[in-house]
């Protein structure tokens, strides 16, 4: 948490406790970046008034180092989170620090900074987290500076699943080194298991940063201005929330299973756009198909990765056992003398080798390279569970204390054998009036527009519709002026038209102005989203030239490519058919929040 005030008795502080319980009020739900945004806002005002030295009571920060820049780039949230620890550890050992998110950050600052810290995600094909896009294409493009001032120091983000793990944070690095930057701690890669690397990395930076600020008191008196206990429904303290409804939405002759499920989550303060994090248990018949494979008892104890239990349990709930990882992959291979699998692991076999990842399960390796295992050993070389997020489909305006989630049951099977993901499978059987620990992934990159005016235009095929739901239902309830036009895509019409019945309704109402779909399976040639867009570009050109938001949201690698090549078409028309300049234009109404993102 990002400190706020000292903590002085009230009489010695320069506010009033009123004034102070305000600031607390309009600090409540407002992300890191915007805090930091607020206290600049806040010392702009004071110069303004004529205060040229800032009050005693300002934390003590050391003056003679240079201002610190801890900045992220985030996908999931996860660098988001690891970058605010850091910058509050980083502030405590007496730097002055700015925490800032990518999309956030003045690109001609960088010539002048001393000190930066990036802390950056890779998404699944080597790509830039979506707030990090212009900032990367800045650094690693003609236009960025020299910068022999500068110390700085990486954190990769990544998945060692993928082939380009941890890519973005690598080449942030080599840039900055090439544009003459000085390294003060060497790059770190984490994989999913984040804090395994990271931890030691900040603890690492926090002794360099400590080391570099001159001796001074220390800053404990610097405290959060609320209360220390942490709310419920955050990671590390999930809200235990139970099952309302859970209703399967795809029609009979649907070869997918989507699920609309209602959870009660009170108290939980999500906004449209926001994402609940859950917490899965792993299929059950997967772990007893994996103790049988690998002739481990399920009743062994097991005293790693948590407080001792089962073999079974921890591998219900421990570790994770549905994605496979790299370093999972050579620590098996060893074991099983394999060498077809040591093959697969050299360089130049990467790419098959994430094919492989991307198809296979614990188990699948299991039964095609069998290896001897301990159980505990096993629990040791598997990653740890993580949580996994769902767009969050309702707003708290229409549901109350409730949260709505659209969720694709993945299953498919591999050599004759059912295989499941493990949240989706999870969720799915679920039955009604179940608890389950969830928590809140605020979402700030992915927002209303502040003026109820202004148009939308949504694009979300299949269960990327979900945040559509949660913003139409918001904009309803605040009588919001501006229209709304939604373009869908599933297989088909009959059995994949997701929450139909709410958008004919919304629709016949006056609320959903438009809505455009694209059902690919319904005919001999494929009909995507995209296309729909291309087909109204004049009448998509005229919102836009109004002012319309565009957001889109689904899946990253295929439909979002598509459908920003196909925005970049459409704008052209306004450019004598130039794509250069429409890709511009395109970047600018990202700039300007007007284009949003949330793909993955
Ligand atoms: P899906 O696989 O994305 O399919 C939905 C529709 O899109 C189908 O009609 C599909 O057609 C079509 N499609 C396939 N390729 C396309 C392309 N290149 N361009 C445009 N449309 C294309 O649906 P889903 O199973 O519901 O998966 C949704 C995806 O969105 C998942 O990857 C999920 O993880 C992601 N998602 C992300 C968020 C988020 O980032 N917040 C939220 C929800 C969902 P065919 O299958 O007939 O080719």
């Amino acid at each position: 948490m990002v400190r706020a005030a000292t903590v002085l008795p009230h009489e010695a502080l320069p506010v009033p406790a009123e004034a102070l319980a305000r600031l607390d009020a309009l600090a409540e739900g407002l992300d890191a970046a915007a805090l930091w945004w607020l206290s600049g806002y806040a010392a702009g005002l004071a110069r303004g008034r004529g205060s040229a030295a800032a009050p005693e009571a300002r934390p003590a920060v050391a003056a003679a180092t240079p201002p610190l820049t801890v900045l992220y780039g985030s996908q999931t949230g996860n660098a988001k989170r690891i970058a605010e620890a850091l910058a509050g550890r980083l502030e405590a050992a007496g730097q002055a620090v700015r925490l800032i998110r990518a999309d956030a950050y003045p690109h001609r600052e960088l010539a002048q900074e001393r000190q930066l810290v990036i802390v950056i995600s890779t998404q699944g094909d080597g790509d830039p987290p979506e707030d990090a896009r212009g900032f990367v294409e800045f650094l690693l493009g003609r236009r960025a500076p020299k910068l022999p001032q500068l110390r700085f120091a990486v954190l990769g983000l990544g998945d060692s699943s993928y082939p380009k793990f941890c890519a973005i944070g690598r080449q942030l690095d080599e840039r900055l080194a090439e544009l003459g930057a000085s390294r003060w701690l060497p790059r770190a890669d984490a994989d999913v298991d984040i804090e395994r690397v990271a931890g030691p990395w900040t603890e690492s930076l926090e002794q360099l940063a400590r080391d570099s600020t001159p001796a001074r008191p220390p800053l404990a008196t610097v405290t959060p201005l609320r209360s220390a206990a942490p709310t419920a429904g955050t990671r590390e303290r999930p809200l235990e929330a139970e099952l309302l409804g859970n209703q399967r939405i795809t029609g009979r002759g649907s070869d997918r299973d989507i699920r609309h499920l209602e959870l009660a989550v009170p108290g939980l303060a999500y906004e449209p756009g926001d994402a609940l994090g859950i917490w899965p248990r792993n299929p059950a018949d997967t772990v007893a198909a994996l103790l049988a494979a690998l002739r481990l008892p399920g009743e062994a104890e097991v005293s790693v990765a948590g407080p001792r239990t089962t073999l079974a349990e921890a591998l219900l709930a421990r570790v994770e056992i549905t994605r496979l990882s790299r370093s999972f992959l050579v620590a098996h291979a060893e074991r099983a003398g394999d060498t077809g699998l040591t093959a697969l692991l050299a360089e130049e076999q990467r790419e098959s080798l994430a094919a492989r990842l991307s198809q296979w399960q614990l188990i699948d390796l299991v039964l095609a390279h069998p290896a001897p295992w301990r159980a505990e050993e096993l629990i040791t070389a598997l990653r740890p569970l993580q949580p996994r997020l769902y767009s969050i489909a309702s707003s708290r305006l229409a549901v109350g204390d409730e949260a709505h989630l659209c969720v694709a049951h993945v299953a498919w099977q591999q050599d004759g054998q059912p295989r499941w993901g493990a949240a989706s499978h999870h969720l799915a059987g679920l039955a009604e009036e179940t608890k389950l620990p969830v928590f809140l992934e605020r979402n700030p990159r992915f927002r209303l527009p502040t003026d109820p005016a202004r148009d939308l235009v949504m694009i979300g095929p299949g269960t990327g519709v979900a945040p559509f739901r949660g913003f139409l239902q918001q904009r309803i309830a605040e009588g919001a002026r501006g229209r709304h036009w939604l373009f869908f895509g599933n297989p088909h019409s009959r059995s994949d038209f997701l929450y139909q019945l709410e958008w004919q309704q919304a629709h016949r109402a006056g609320h959903l102005q438009r809505i455009d779909l694209a059902f690919s399976r319904d005919q001999a040639r494929k009909v995507y989203v995209q296309h729909r867009l291309l087909e109204r570009a004049d009448e998509l050109l005229a919102w836009l030239d109004g002012g319309a938001h565009l957001y889109v949201c689904g899946d990253a690698n295929r439909m979002a490519r598509d459908v920003h090549a196909a925005l970049i078409e459409v704008l052209a028309r306004r450019h004598g058919g130039d794509a250069e300049r429409a890709t511009e234009a395109l970047s600018a109404l990202q700039a300007e929040g007007r284009y949003q993102r949330d793909v993955y």
